[in-house]
């Protein structure tokens, strides 16, 4: 007979695990705190727009909806680099053809929903999780009321997000491990508005970034010719949120540090000083897995935003799960306990990934080396494919590479690389390396 699962939270990494479950012929219940996005629109605040790339459309593909989505997202082939001056530098991520893309939060989630939805999923909206017992694998639920409800199923996944209710309950249990580290920086969203008759004011497909060294801004574009930018910035500290307490205050920092795009953003103090300001955090914890309790995306692994990996480790986690629940015939607890041992070295890889990341992004994008060590790179990927394959691309392009095992051959790539940027007149000579022995070079024992 097949189970009765119940999800908490309909965001991204519950509606599609709903959608796996529900074409296994799983029953499936979903409770989520918010009230129905579709009928009432989300305001601003976290990402109004994200990068979906390979492993996220990989999932996406495996349950039909890779080409409807595809179809509303924007690709971006390289990141643009913008510098104080205004100039522009765009650096491809990967070869001819490899692109990321720029997508709504709400509106992929709403596909998800509704595909959930017409296959058969229960929802119950405006119910906030409150307590779990494992044992009895039952749920607790509260209205905006306060009333109370307990259900019982025969599992249950936590999928409520990065401060998840769920895992809180497994946080009482003995023997959970968890950590929660903050960035000293956060983030807030900032718009930037079509250009004249819709067009984009900058490049369309592109992910645009503002280097500032120990700060940066960033963009990605949505349908109608807008931008989203990101500021990431210290909360505390000379230049900070903290410190910028006055509108003209707030204004100067921005237009002297942000001239090409913040002369395109006449709401810019107002974003400025009525978005929230986000915080940063990687969640950390394990087991995931407790009786017919499982954890599941941002729950079970919260990750800072910097590879564009969160989502896309989510949707991962959900495939990865589907597959394991093959493998044991549907056996709930086998494929829960197999779940977290393999998917818990992939996810740690990630979050140690994105947080690196922010650096190259905020910093290293405007410094020549990194630059020209992208191009040695790029050429070794271009003569021996097979031999190595960049960082970024393991991560971002090439799903049937675990995110483990990316960090691990990316740490023996930039060993060799040290090695060779060290060299006198690299810049200059470059071109002349022995790219097949560099090539061998990574797969020395
Ligand atoms: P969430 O999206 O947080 O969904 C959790 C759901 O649970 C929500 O609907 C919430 O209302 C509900 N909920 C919470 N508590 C309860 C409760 N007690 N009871 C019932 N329901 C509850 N990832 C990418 O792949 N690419 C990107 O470009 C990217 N950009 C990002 C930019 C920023 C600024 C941030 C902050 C994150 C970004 N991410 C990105 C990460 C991505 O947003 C998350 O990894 C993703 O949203 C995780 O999905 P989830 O479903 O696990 O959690």
């Amino acid at each position: 007979m097949k189970k009765n699962i119940a999800i908490a939270g309909a965001g991204l990494v519950g509606s599609l695990l709903a959608i796996y479950l529900l074409r296994r012929g799983y029953h499936v219940t979903i409770f989520e705190r918010r009230a129905d996005m579709r009928r009432n629109p989300v305001g601003a605040g976290r990402s109004i727009n994200l990068a979906l790339s390979n492993r996220g459309l990989h999932a996406l593909a495996e349950v039909g909806l890779s080409d409807d989505l595809r179809a509303v997202a924007i690709p971006m082939h390289g990141r643009m680099v913008h510098d104080r001056q205004g100039n522009t530098n765009l650096q491809p991520y990967g070869k001819q053809g490899q692109f990321i893309n720029s997508i709504s939060r709400s509106n992929l989630n709403i596909v998800l929903m509704n595909k959930a939805e017409a296959m058969g999923a229960v929802f119950h909206f405006e119910q906030r999780v409150t307590h779990i017992d494992t044992e009895r694998s039952a749920i607790t639920t509260a209205s905006p009321e306060n009333h109370l409800a307990t259900y019982h199923f025969d599992g249950i996944v936590g999928a409520d997000g990065a401060f998840s209710a769920v895992r809180l309950g497994l946080q009482l249990t003995d023997r959970f491990d968890f950590s929660q580290t903050y960035l000293s920086h956060g983030y807030k969203e900032l718009h930037i508005p079509a250009a004249a008759g819709g067009q984009f004011a900058f490049e369309r497909n592109a992910l645009h970034i503002w280097p500032r060294e120990s700060f940066m801004m960033i963009a990605l574009p949505n349908p109608g010719g807008s931008f989203t930018g990101t500021l990431f910035f210290p909360f505390e500290g000379k230049n900070s949120f903290a410190s910028l307490t006055t509108d003209h205050a707030i204004r100067s920092f921005l237009e002297e540090t942000f001239p090409d795009v913040v002369k395109l953003m006449p709401e810019v103090l107002r974003d400025f000083n009525h978005n929230p300001t986000g915080s940063l955090v990687t969640v950390q914890c394990f087991p995931w897995a407790r009786h017919n309790t499982l954890l599941i995306g941002d729950a079970a692994h919260a990750i800072v935003p910097f590879y564009g990996q969160g989502m896309n480790a989510g949707f991962e986690d959900c495939s990865v799960l589907n597959k394991l629940l093959q493998h044991h015939h549907d056996h709930w607890d086998a494929a829960i306990r197999d779940f977290q041992q393999q998917r818990k070295p992939d996810t740690d890889a990630i979050a140690q990934l994105a947080l690196d990341n922010f650096i190259e992004m905020r910093d290293l994008v405007a410094d020549e080396k990194f630059v020209l060590r992208k191009k040695i790179e790029a050429r070794i990927h271009e003569l021996y494919p097979d031999k190595w394959i960049p960082l970024y691309s393991m991560v971002t392009f090439h799903e049937t590479i675990r995110y483990a095992d990316a960090l691990h051959t990316g740490r023996k790539q930039k060993e060799i690389m040290d090695d060779i940027l060290a060299q006198p007149d690299i810049a200059a000579t470059w071109q002349s390396l022995n790219f097949e022995q560099l090539a061998n070079r990574l797969h020395r024992p």
